[in-house]
């Protein structure tokens, strides 16, 4: 039983908040704090069954932080924010004492370079201060990572091959939209390809390796190989990995505009002078798109995310495929929000619930794949999560 402080009050935070109230047995408090006070005011204004408050807090202010924590007394900080907040909130749980929980690794605001170096250099004091730092709890990172630590132990005795696969085959009927915080995707998606390969990371062109790709109850879409940081943890966690690539599906609608997007500049993330006031084009082009938390009310169709892996068990030749589909519908129903945001907010909140059971403590600094895989995989069963794994059938790659 724990108090929870959440920070940021966006799509993927309304999902876990309302899943952690869901939970009531586990979570004894809840405390949103956000940039935009009135936002975490809507989200708690749905939750009748458990105490909640909000705040108004700057993530960036470690200093603010420290008094939000000694005012609630939290034992675990989830941090629903962005990734630039990560070192400052990380910062804060330090110098207060509490344990953190996120589900992106940081990214400095001025580059788009996101690495786990920065946040894996905190193991130490984590340890020493007897805290817990969950990093990368959402789905992907997250649950894929879950999912090969569960494929690793109970399936393989040695993983070789390791593909992430993870489809969005809705439908918001906008012209454009991104599916979470359009600055972070669009940094994401814009990047170069990178993928691991027999020791070394390989890069390609941003987008520019594809295939079709069949996915379940879904069937074929193009799928486009780009980096993501579960890889940079997952070839370190798993040394026996020969090749580590991730794929993502984009519709060629999504794709014009984005090319369009970078082609007159609106994807610069470095401060230009608009009538004597800085802006930064990807800040205000965020402005001006739709807010993804409000995607679900229209969506249809479903996600499809999950590892298709080969390896060797008893010396011969295997593959798993473990995954989740999850309708953009039911999502909407059960807490207002598309499967996107779900997809990332139910697991965020096993992660912490894990946490606040004393089965996903452990002092330093952790990703989800060091941690036990089985209570986790029961918990995406029972929280909405549900998965499948396949044998040794055709893994496309
Ligand atoms: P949103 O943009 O919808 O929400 C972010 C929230 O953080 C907003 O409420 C925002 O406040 C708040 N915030 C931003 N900066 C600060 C700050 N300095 N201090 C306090 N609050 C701040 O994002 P999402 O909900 O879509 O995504 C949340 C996180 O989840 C992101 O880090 C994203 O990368 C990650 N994610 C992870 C996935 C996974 O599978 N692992 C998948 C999808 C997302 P305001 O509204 O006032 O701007």
């Amino acid at each position: 039983m724990g108090k929870v402080l959440v920070i940021g009050a966006g799509g993927v935070s309304n999902v876990a908040v309302r899943k952690i109230a869901m939970n009531a047995d586990v979570f004894t408090d809840i405390l949103v704090a956000t940039r935009t006070q009135s936002k975490a005011d809507k989200i708690a204004a749905e939750i009748t069954n458990v105490n909640v408050r909000t705040a108004q807090a700057d993530a960036d202010k470690p200093d603010e932080l420290v008094a939000l924590f000694g005012d609630f007394k939290p034992d675990l900080v989830v941090n629903l924010a962005l990734p630039y907040q990560d070192l400052s909130i990380m910062d804060a749980c330090l110098a207060y004492g509490t344990s953190y929980l996120d589900t992106a690794n940081y990214e400095p605001l001025n580059e788009a370079k996101y690495q786990y170096s920065w946040q894996w250099a905190y193991k130490e004091r984590f340890e020493k201060a007897g805290l817990t730092a969950i990093l990368g709890c959402g789905f992907d990172p997250g649950v894929t990572g879950v999912y090969t630590a569960y494929a690793a132990k109970h399936h393989f005795d040695e993983i070789q091959y390791l593909d992430i696969v993870d489809c969005n085959a809705g439908d918001h009927h906008k012209a454009f939209a991104t599916n979470f915080n359009p600055e972070i995707n669009i940094r994401e998606i814009t990047q170069r390809g990178k993928y691991y390969e027999n020791g070394e990371w390989k890069e390609t062109e941003p987008l520019s390796v594809h295939q079709a790709l069949n996915y379940p109850e879904v069937g074929p879409r193009e799928s486009y190989l780009m980096y993501h940081e579960e890889l940079e943890s997952l070839v370190k966690n798993f040394p026996s990995l020969r090749r580590a690539r991730f794929w993502m599906t984009f519709g060629q609608e999504y794709l014009t505009h984005l090319r369009v997007i970078q082609n007159i500049g609106m994807s610069r993330i470095d401060p230009i002078l608009y009538n004597g006031v800085e802006i930064v084009p990807i800040q205000f082009l965020k402005a001006v798109l739709p807010n993804p938390g409000d995607l679900g009310e229209n969506y249809t169709g479903q996600t499809s995310i999950g590892c298709r892996i080969r390896g060797l068990k008893d010396g011969k030749d295997r593959t798993c495929y473990i995954y989740n589909n999850c309708s953009h519908e039911a999502a909407y129903r059960e807490t207002g929000a598309q499967a996107v945001s779900y997809t990332t907010g139910v697991p965020a909140m096993i992660g912490a619930k894990l946490f606040m059971q004393g089965i996903w403590r452990k002092p330093g600094v952790w990703n989800v794949e060091e941690l036990d895989p089985d209570p986790f995989m029961k918990e995406l069963n029972e929280q909405g999560l549900p998965w499948r794994e396949l044998f040794n059938v055709d893994l496309e790659l």
